[in-house]
């Protein structure tokens, strides 16, 4: 009866300390521990240790929620022989996460389907996991976020927000060109985080094209210049991926009509 109620007040005590997991584990954890005859130090210990990889595990879920993937893909999926001109060791190198410490920047430049925004989101993903505030936007979506912010008089605001975050991923620069006003928008926001803060640039123009998106010779050089200093550039040559692979299925479809 004694031992009913103290775990009644344990539970209260514990959800009052906003403690879930150990809330949820204490009771089995005490009955091992009192058949292993553990000390109550160690029953302690592995207690709080579950909490904080429970507590761990839900940031890194947060973090990946926040940063706006528009799907999870990682590099288990990736096949890094279909694209032989990209350096896998120096992207597996970025995936360890020195580069972000370094606030230097990377650029993937290539044609379309040949993994750039797989390998942007895996480097992404892999940065959230390591306790990095991270956001995943297309280029054209972020100039229209910046527009409307500022036409709204809420673009400081919005500027205060991508500078809080560690990554920035700005994928598809190229596919869209923006007014002059948007391209300028999109330069301040690169151009502020120069040496502070970390940007990831996809693109399936070389940098020679970049004006055709920046409109002008000037701001895209100033840009290029800021970006591609400390910059890890990967060429992405070859085939499209995607065209690969339905190709695939069409032949083996037509192999299994004439079988
Ligand atoms: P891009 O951004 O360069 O246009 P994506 O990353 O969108 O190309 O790739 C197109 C599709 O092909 C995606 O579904 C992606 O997961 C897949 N893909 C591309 N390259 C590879 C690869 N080397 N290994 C596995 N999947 C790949
Ligand atoms: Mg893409």
């Amino acid at each position: 009866m004694a031992d009913n109620n103290n775990h009644l007040l344990l539970r209260a005590n514990l959800k009052q300390l906003k403690l879930p997991t150990m809330t949820a584990e204490f009771e089995k954890l005490a009955r091992e521990a009192a058949a292993a005859n553990e000390a109550y130090e160690q029953y302690l210990l592995r207690l709080t240790e579950l909490e904080v990889a429970a507590r761990s595990a839900n940031a890194v879920q947060t973090r990946i929620r926040n940063a706006g993937f528009p799907i999870l893909k990682d590099f288990d999926t990736f096949d890094f022989s279909a694209v032989p001109s990209l350096n896998k060791p120096k992207v597996l190198e970025l995936a360890r996460g020195e580069w972000i410490n370094e606030r230097s920047n990377a650029c993937l430049i290539g044609a379309p389907g040949t993994g750039k925004t797989h390998v942007a989101i895996a480097l992404g993903l892999a940065a959230c996991r390591q306790g990095k505030r991270v956001r995943f936007v297309t280029a054209g979506a972020l100039v229209t976020l910046l527009e409307e912010a500022q036409k709204r008089y809420t673009l400081d605001r919005l500027l205060g927000q991508l500078d809080r975050l560690d990554l920035l991923v700005c994928n598809e620069l190229g596919y869209l060109s923006f007014s002059r006003g948007g391209a300028e928008l999109l330069f301040q926001v690169f151009a502020d985080r120069y040496e502070r803060r970390n940007l990831l640039v996809t693109s399936n123009l070389a940098f020679s094209e970049w004006n055709q998106v920046f409109q002008g010779e000037r701001m895209t050089a100033a840009l290029l210049d800021r970006l591609t200093h400390r910059c890890h550039i990967f060429e992405m040559n070859g085939e499209s991926y995607r065209f690969r692979e339905s190709m695939k299925t069409k032949k083996s479809r037509k192999a299994e009509e004439k079988s």
